[in-house]
């Protein structure tokens, strides 16, 4: 199987290192409801974990909830509930969601707050091998220090010193902070602010950073080094550029992942589809007008790798393939009978490319629509047992 790796910016022949594969991708921060960009991430890399699986190998996949943030602690009172109530609630709601979408829970659900004492050990690391400073009750990872720093951010076309501060800064990832040595260095364990709630550590109380989460539950759940590391474009820099650096340099071991996956972004009315701006397709409102399948089905038709937008007569067009399935189901029962050799061949070939599900989804549809004109039941049989590889319930 290929897979693009962003940190090459090629496709590669997809290598892990034991037949079980390591994969980490990252969570939500658990303060809104689950929109249909989150939907395209997580149902893209359930996607690849089901495909994974039926190729042959097994499967360890960890996801991280980032339960503890300013995010969470600035909506926590303006919704009248403390940081973990708005936690645990938005958790909840996420794995709800999820689970209406039938993507299958990770091996482990991994939540920051439970991750302290592993991520102390990791910045104590860092902090040994020279690569960050203290000061005040923080701890900042050097960037300064670091001369292969960057190497992520300069794939996606972040060419510079500059022009990787001017994305920081625009994502507000980067408040300004008087305690860092280098605008670039980032946090990896901050004090205790008034109010805020805090965990002890050798440098006083406080919590950690955004970026060392990540790398802490990966390497205490995968190992040091993993196969697949996974999120959202958006996350590529800054916090998958920062979780490579720590990484690597707290272990000393190249690479931190083999591979990077980054799903695109949805848009909708030509705006990325965005909390801050309040453009959002919920999943949960979605539920109620189409089905699961017909959801995953819309989201299944584009690309993992790129920025799409969603219409409503995309939505429409993937319930009528839906049903087209649900009609072959119909046709075959619950007994399937006989192969299609051919079909199953073209879907893998598709899905080995880089997990081209548009490809694959058209393939079946031919298919669904053959079978149920000329009654093929072995070709309708080899349609849902493909369906069932993609996560749909037809
Ligand atoms: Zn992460």
């Amino acid at each position: 199987m290929k897979l693009f790796n962003t940190l090459t910016q090629s496709l590669e022949e997809f290598v892990p290192i034991e037949n079980t594969v390591r994969i980490y991708v990252c969570g939500v921060t658990p303060y809104d409801t689950t929109h249909l960009g989150h939907a395209f991430t997580y149902v893209s890399f359930d996607t690849l974990m089901r495909y994974l699986e039926h190729i042959g190998y097994g499967i360890n996949y960890v996801q991280n909830v980032t339960d503890i943030d300013d995010d969470i602690l600035r909506k926590a009172p303006q919704m009248g509930l403390t940081w973990d109530e708005l936690g645990r609630r938005e958790i909840e709601r996420f794995l709800n969601d999820m689970d209406s979408l039938n993507v299958r829970r990770p091996t482990v659900y991994a939540r920051a707050t439970e991750e302290i004492p592993y991520i102390i050990e990791l910045i104590e690391k860092l902090l040994n091998v020279g690569h960050a400073y203290v000061n005040e009750g923080c701890v900042f990872y050097s960037v300064t220090q670091d001369a292969e720093f960057g190497s992520l951010a300069r794939a996606i076309g972040l060419k510079d010193y500059n022009a990787m501060l001017t994305i920081a800064n625009d994502r507000g990832n980067y408040p300004e902070d008087k305690r860092k040595k280098d605008p670039l260095d980032f946090v990896l364990w901050q004090a205790q602010a008034p109010g805020e709630p805090a965990w002890e550590s050798p440098w006083g109380p406080g919590r950690p950073g955004w970026h060392i989460e990540c790398s802490s539950m990966s390497m205490h759940f995968l190992g040091q080094q993993i196969d697949i590391h996974g999120g959202g474009a958006d996350l590529a820099f800054p916090h998958h550029t920062c979780e490579i650096a720590q990484s690597e340099h707290a272990t000393g071991l190249t690479p931190f992942s083999r591979v990077w996956m980054h799903t695109g972004m949805v848009y909708q009315e030509g705006e990325k589809m965005s909390k801050s701006l309040g453009n959002l397709t919920l999943v949960r409102n979605l539920l109620k007008e189409y089905s699961s399948d017909a959801i995953r089905i819309v989201l299944q038709s584009h690309h993992y790798r790129y920025p799409w937008e969603c219409f409503p007569e995309d939505l429409k067009i993937a319930a009528e393939t839906a049903d087209l399935f649900k009609q072959v189901r119909t046709l075959i029962g619950d007994t399937l009978q006989g192969e299609d050799q051919m079909l199953r061949n073209r879907f893998k070939a598709s899905m080995n490319n880089d997990l081209n599900t548009p490809e694959a989804l058209l393939l079946l549809r031919h298919a669904a629509k053959e079978a149920l004109t000329t009654s093929n039941l072995s070709l309708g049989s080899e349609v849902l047992r493909l369906t069932a590889v993609l996560g749909l319930s037809a």
